[in-house]
């Protein structure tokens, strides 16, 4: 990885071709004989500098510098399209975290969609709102956190667009994905009968995990390739709401065997540091921004994914689906009753 004090700052050469301001990149050799305009408007330089820190990618015949980019898409066959908007001050607070880490996330969510989807990664785009004061070097460090994990999920990195203003920092990425042969696991195909599978364990996001979580994209390509699934999900506003999520869109219910919900450490520590009540298992139903996987698989397919652990993650069985619409939850100590969801919701004043 290139470190931000190893990017040399650009030579920009402005001219006007049809009325449009242009700048030419100049080579280091050429920078003694030309009276030089080293400050540029922001994006073009930011655009000189990303073209020089993008990996090209076998996707990529076009990438960011043109009016827009162009992607070799032989061998695909349907396209996953996901888009997230991440705001300062809602989903993150950029007075209190690195910039790289808000880069990461940004990425991070989106994968997650295509995680969500059984979709393999193929190329995004990044649209940036900039607050003024700093914005280029903002926008070079929000890059050094998201470009590794490009890297590490093979995603094109097409192109983007920035502005710059009086606002907050706003990032907006939209992805592509493929999805397999199995087609795109959808949210609406649970049925009655189904287990509910969970990866990983969940609560306590806000201690960390919600910044630096590593996407369940290759777990859901294994299970996807491996297994028949009905209907998933990844969750990001919190374990109940999800499953509602999932449930409607499916026409059923479903109940929540609350013994067997996998608590994160992160989660018991969270409800020792909080005086408010809440305990380590509210924390795992309705904390959020925990981006596992939330799967319905038919009992005999679940038995097995369960008897065989094929993730590097541990995933467990914590309910199943009913023909009754609605959410319940059980437990050994209090029996079956109504399972009301909470959760993170965006709210519009
Ligand atoms: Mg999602």
């Amino acid at each position: 990885m290139v470190g931000l004090a190893e990017l040399d700052p650009p030579y920009l050469l402005p001219s006007h071709s049809r009325g449009r301001l242009c700048y030419t990149l100049l080579p280091e050799r050429d920078i003694k004989n030309i009276t030089l305009t080293p400050l540029a408007p922001m994006e073009a330089e930011l655009i000189a500098q990303l073209r020089r820190r993008i990996p090209a990618h076998p996707l990529l015949r076009l990438g960011p510098g043109d009016d827009a980019a162009v992607l070799r898409m032989a061998d695909v066959d349907e396209c996953v399209v996901t888009v997230d908007l991440l705001t300062d001050g809602v989903d993150f607070r950029l007075s209190d975290v690195d910039p790289r880490r808000v880069g990461h996330k940004s990425l991070a969510v989106n994968l997650s969609d295509l995680a969500a989807m059984a979709a393999r990664p193929l190329a995004g785009v990044v649209a940036l709102a900039l607050p003024r004061r700093d914005g280029l070097r903002l926008a070079l460090e929000l890059y050094e956190g998201l470009l590794p994990l490009a890297e590490r999920f093979s995603l094109a990195v097409a192109g983007g667009d920035t502005n710059s203003w009086d606002g907050p920092l706003v990032v907006s990425i939209t992805l592509l994905g493929a999805v397999t042969e199995r087609g795109p696991l959808r949210r609406g195909g649970a049925r009655p009968g189904d287990h509910l599978l969970v990866t990983g364990s969940l609560g306590g996001s806000i201690l960390g995990h919600h910044f630096d979580f590593m996407p369940r994209v290759d777990e859901a390509l294994v299970l996807a390739d491996r297994y028949e699934l009905h209907a998933g999900i990844d969750i990001s506003d919190g374990l109940s709401i999800d499953l509602a999520h999932l449930v409607e869109e499916s026409g059923c219910g479903a109940v929540l065997d609350l013994d067997a919900v996998p608590v994160a450490e992160a989660a018991r520590r969270l409800a020792e540091q909080q005086d408010d009540g809440r305990t380590a298992l509210d924390h795992a139903l309705s904390d959020g921004e925990d981006f596992e996987l939330l799967l319905a698989a038919p009992p005999d397919v679940a038995e097995r994914i369960i008897a065989e652990q094929p993730l590097e993650v541990p995933i467990s069985h914590i309910g199943h689906f009913t023909a009754e619409p609605g959410l319940w939850q059980t437990d050994k100590a209090a029996g079956r009753r109504e399972l009301v969801p909470r959760g993170w919701q965006h709210e519009f004043d």
